[in-house]
């Protein structure tokens, strides 16, 4: 484990903790990194078969302070910080996520009128992602935010910060949930020279 390394994922989940009155992620003890891609042994339950396999990762969040990572996958997603991917933002949403003491799309959110906003506005969009992904129709969000709302949070997590101007153009209801609970507006946010990438 490098300074790069400890500074370059630091650096990243910080973001999410900037200008929001918070515990700096308070159920996180351990950041595991792998140099690359590995793989994690996996068991699914279907009945009554059961069903191993070899899943490969570039990164984990786990509910018992945790988060894993893949330095390569780091390396690529901060290398390009306008594409919407970035594991390090997906996975230290998970912990966000997880802080309340349930993994289910919400972060402490704090007063009940924040809560019915997002249930409301994160519920319409996820459902609408998810009827996307069914029908094989194409979606801005990353189509893996089909998966759960966990996953949800987490990659509207990695497009509000990459993508902002996409976000707030096409989804303004879910980009002003996701301003208001970040305490930031990434649009606003000064951008590298060039072409913009995917804007
Ligand atoms: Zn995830």
């Amino acid at each position: 484990m490098s300074d790069e390394v400890r500074v370059t994922i630091a650096a990243q989940a910080c973001v999410l903790l900037l200008h929001r009155d918070t515990e700096i992620y308070p159920e996180l003890d351990t950041v595991l990194v792998y140099p690359s891609t590995y793989v994690a042994k996996t068991k699914t339950h279907d009945g009554p078969v059961v069903i191993e396999g070899d899943v490969p990762r570039l990164g984990e969040s786990w509910e018992r302070g945790l988060v894993v990572l893949a330095w390569d996958a780091v390396r690529r997603g901060t290398a390009n910080v306008e594409d919407g991917h970035n594991v390090v933002l997906h996975e230290f949403a998970h912990q966000l996520d997880q802080e309340d003491g349930t993994m289910d799309g919400a972060p402490d959110l704090g007063t009940t009128a924040r809560y019915a906003t997002w249930a409301r506005v994160l519920g319409e969009e996820y459902a609408d992602l998810v009827e996307r992904v069914h029908r094989g129709r194409g979606s801005d969000i990353d189509r893996y935010g089909a998966t759960s709302p966990p996953e949800f949070f987490a990659v509207v997590t990695e497009m509000f910060f990459e993508k902002p101007a996409a976000l707030r153009a096409r989804h303004p209801e879910l980009y002003a949930a996701f301003a208001d609970f970040y305490q930031q507006d990434p649009e606003s946010f000064a951008r590298p020279a060039g072409p913009r990438a995917g804007a």
